[in-house]
C-alpha cells in the first residue's frame, strides 16, 4: 500500500491546505494510506480530529511525516532540506514555479525523486478537473474584484435613490484569461459597466456573453500557443496597446489587470505617466505583481497610492477564500492521483508514457522529462 502525505504549509499568511476530510474519504476508500500533518486545516476551521475520523493518521513530526511518504502533496514547493528526509523514489506534487527555480530542479534530478509541477498539467479537456492554474485564477478573479470594491470609496451598482442617483462604476479588465473572466463576471453581478481587453481575439465573444464590452485594438498579428498561452507582444505592439487603453484606463473607476504570458515575464501594460491622469480615488489590482506586474509602481505583496490611486499588488489571492480555494485545490489532486491509480497494484502508478505526465512531470528517476525545462537545464550546461 502506499502512502500520500498532505503537510502544512510553511509560507507566512497561506491559508489555504492541499487536503480536506472529503479528500481523506475519497484516498482511503480507494485503498490508501492517508497521512496528514497535525494542524494542516487549523485556519480553515477544520481540527485534526475531523481528520482523523474519516480515515488519515495524523502526525506532529514533520521529518516523520517526509519518512513515510510515497507522495508528498502541498501547495508551495517543499525546501531541499525536507525533501531529503524522504525516500528518493518519492514523489513529490505542488506548485513548484519550475522556469524560476532551475537549481531545486537540478537538486531534484540529480537526487532521484520525481516532481510533478501543477502549473504544468496540460490545458485540455481530460486535464480541467486536476487544472489548479485555472482553479485559483477562478478564484483571483473574484478576489481582486472583491479587493477593489473595499478599496474604492463609491458603489458598484447604479443606484437610484431619494437621495440621488448613483452612477455605477465603471470597470476596465485587461486580459480576459480565467482570471479575467472571472473579475469580468464579478464585477457584472455587482452590478458595473465592465469593458475588457485582451490581446486574443477569441476572448471577445466570451467578454460580451458576460454582458461586458470588448475594447478593439488592431494591433496586428497576435494570437495564442496550442495550450491557449497568449503569444509575446512586440515592443512596439505594447506600446501601440498602450497608447490605445489609456483612455479607458483614465476613464476607469477600477483597472484590473491579470495579462499573463506563461513561463515568461509579464507585459508592462500600465505607466506611470497614464496613472497620473487617473481620476484621485480610483484603484488598480495587478493580479501579476509577485511576478513583475503590469503595472509600473506596483509593489509586490503591498498596496500603495501613487497620485491618489492605489494599486493593489499583494498576491496569493486565492488564499483569501482559503475555503474553497482548498477544497478546489485539493480536487486537482486528488483528480490527478486518481487518472493514474492502479488497481492492481493498489497505487498510483506513473507511466511515463501518459501525455499528462511527459509535460507535468520535470524529474523522474534522475531523468528531466518537462522537454522545455529540459531544455533550459541542458542551454545552462553548455
Ligand atoms: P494566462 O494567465 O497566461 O493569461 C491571462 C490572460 O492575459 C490571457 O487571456 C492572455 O491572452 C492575456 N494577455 C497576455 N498578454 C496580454 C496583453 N498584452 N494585453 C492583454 N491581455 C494579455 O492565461 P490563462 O487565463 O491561464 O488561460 C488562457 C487561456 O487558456 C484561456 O482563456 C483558455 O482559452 C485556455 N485554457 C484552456 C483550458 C483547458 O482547455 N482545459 C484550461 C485553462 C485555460
Amino acid at each position: 500500500m502506499s502512502t500520500v502525505v498532505f503537510v502544512k504549509e510553511q509560507v507566512d499568511n497561506e491559508k489555504r491546505c492541499s487536503c480536506l476530510p472529503s479528500n481523506v474519504k475519497a484516498f482511503v476508500k480507494l485503498g490508501m494510506n492517508v497521512c496528514v500533518e497535525s494542524g494542516i486545516g487549523e485556519k480553515l476551521h477544520i481540527s485534526d480530529a475531523e481528520y482523523a475520523e474519516v480515515g488519515a493518521k495524523v502526525e506532529t513530526d514533520r521529518a516523520r511525516l517526509f519518512n513515510d511518504a510515497d507522495f508528498i502533496l502541498s501547495i508551495h514547493p517543499l525546501m531541499k532540506e525536507e525533501l531529503e528526509l524522504s525516500k528518493t523514489s518519492a514523489c513529490c506534487i505542488s506548485f513548484l514555479d519550475p522556469f524560476n527555480a532551475l537549481d531545486h530542479i537540478t537538486w531534484l534530478q540529480k537526487s532521484g525523486r520525481s516532481a510533478l509541477s501543477m502549473e504544468l498539467i496540460p490545458r485540455s479537456s481530460r486535464c480541467q478537473k486536476m487544472d489548479a492554474l485555472s482553479s485559483q485564477a477562478s478564484l483571483a478573479g473574484y478576489v481582486m474584484v472583491a479587493q477593489a470594491m473595499f478599496a474604492l470609496p463609491k458603489v458598484f451598482p447604479m443606484m437610484m435613490t431619494p437621495s440621488g442617483t448613483i452612477k455605477p462604476t465603471k470597470v476596465f479588465v485587461i486580459g480576459a484569461g480565467v482570471a479575467g473572466l472571472q473579475a469580468i463576471a464579478t464585477a457584472k453581478r455587482l452590478g458595473a459597466s465592465v469593458i475588457a481587453y485582451d490581446t486574443r481575439e477569441t476572448v471577445a465573444e466570451q467578454v460580451r456573453s458576460l454582458g461586458a464590452k470588448f475594447l478593439e485594438i488592431d494591433l496586428g498579428e497576435t494570437g495564442q500557443n496550442e495550450q491557449g498561452y497568449a503569444n509575446a507582444l512586440s515592443q512596439q505592439q505594447i506600446e501601440l496597446q498602450q497608447k490605445a487603453q489609456a483612455d479607458c484606463i483614465k476613464d476607469a473607476d477600477v483597472v484590473i489587470t491579470t495579462a499573463q504570458l506563461f513561463g515568461r515575464k509579464p507585459p508592462l501594460l500600465i505607466k506611470k505617466d497614464v496613472i497620473r491622469q487617473m481620476r484621485a480615488g480610483s484603484v488598480i489590482v495587478d493580479m501579476a505583481a509577485e511576478s513583475g506586474g503590469n503595472v509600473e509602481g506596483t509593489v509586490a505583496g503591498e498596496n500603495v497610492v501613487y497620485e491618489g490611486v492605489t494599486i493593489i499588488g499583494m498576491g496569493n489571492w486565492s488564499s483569501n477564500v482559503a475555503f474553497h480555494a482548498s477544497q478546489m485545490y485539493a480536487n486537482n489532486l486528488q483528480a490527478l492521483l486518481m487518472e493514474f491509480w492502479n488497481e492492481e497494484e493498489k497505487r498510483p502508478v506513473l507511466d511515463l508514457s501518459d501525455e499528462i505526465l511527459q509535460t507535468a512531470l520535470i524529474t523522474h528517476k534522475g531523468q528531466l522529462i518537462n522537454p522545455s525545462i529540459k531544455a533550459l537545464l541542458t542551454q545552462e550546461c553548455n
